[in-house]
């Protein structure tokens, strides 16, 4: 995840496990998404991670002979992580509001979910859900589903 995701609280991401950099975080200076991090941090959905050296050298080098001389540290440090996850086996999703990252992701082979940036001034409105029976309704996340027990997620909601 870019700073982007994380301010638009993208961090509950449906059976998947969210990663993000200390750089992106330094990047996501937003008061509100910073609180919003944290408390994911506790809920465990969020993980931070650093590159390793090897795969920010990577991304450097990709995105010096693309040209795309804009990208940040913080967007260097999301492009490393997801060729280390990939490496690592993992099923490997960007996601990201920038389109220099987007460029540079597809010409390393990565997927990316691109948010768009209209998408910042816009306010996301949440629904909760349960993966297991389908029942949506509202609720807190983390509770039991009323109808069948299993834990509640919530997802932002598609009008
Ligand atoms: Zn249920």
């Amino acid at each position: 995840m870019d700073a982007a995701a994380l301010i638009l609280g993208f961090t509950q991401v449906e059976d998947a496990v969210a990663v993000t950099s200390s750089k992106v975080l330094e990047e996501a200076r937003d008061r509100e998404a910073r609180y919003r991090v944290l408390a994911a941090q506790e809920g465990g959905s969020i993980k931070v991670m650093e590159p390793e050296p090897v795969y920010v050298e990577k991304a450097r080098e990709a995105a010096r002979k693309l040209g795309e001389i804009e990208l940040s540290e913080a967007d260097i440090s999301v492009l490393a992580l997801a060729l280390q996850a990939s490496k690592l086996g993992w099923d490997t999703c960007i996601l990201t509001s920038d389109y220099s990252i987007q460029n540079l992701a597809s010409k390393l082979g990565l997927k990316v979910k691109p948010i768009l940036h209209q998408g910042i001034r816009e306010v996301i409105t949440w629904e909760v859900y349960c993966g297991a029976c389908g029942w949506v309704g509202y609720d807190k996340p983390g509770n039991p589903c009323p109808r069948c027990g299993h834990k509640l997620r919530r997802r932002p909601r598609r009008d």
